[in-house]
């Protein structure tokens, strides 16, 4: 089950949540002040276009 971090709108704590079909809708609860302002955050790495290793070495392959 895959885990994301989520942070907080109210006080910026940021904070990990596993992600399942159940709480995916409902709000993430900030643990430092309980409020229900949990904000997704989309990891950098997680973006698609190739990973780190593939795009250093050798160019103009021919
Ligand atoms: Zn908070």
């Amino acid at each position: 089950m895959p885990i994301f971090e989520y942070m907080c709108d109210s006080c910026g704590t940021v904070f990990e949540e596993l992600e399942s079909v159940t709480n995916r809708d409902k709000p993430h609860e900030c643990p430092a002040c309980g409020k229900k302002k949990g904000r997704r955050i989309v990891s950098t790495f997680a973006t698609s276009g190739g990973g780190p290793a593939a795009s250093c070495g050798t160019g103009g392959v021919t």
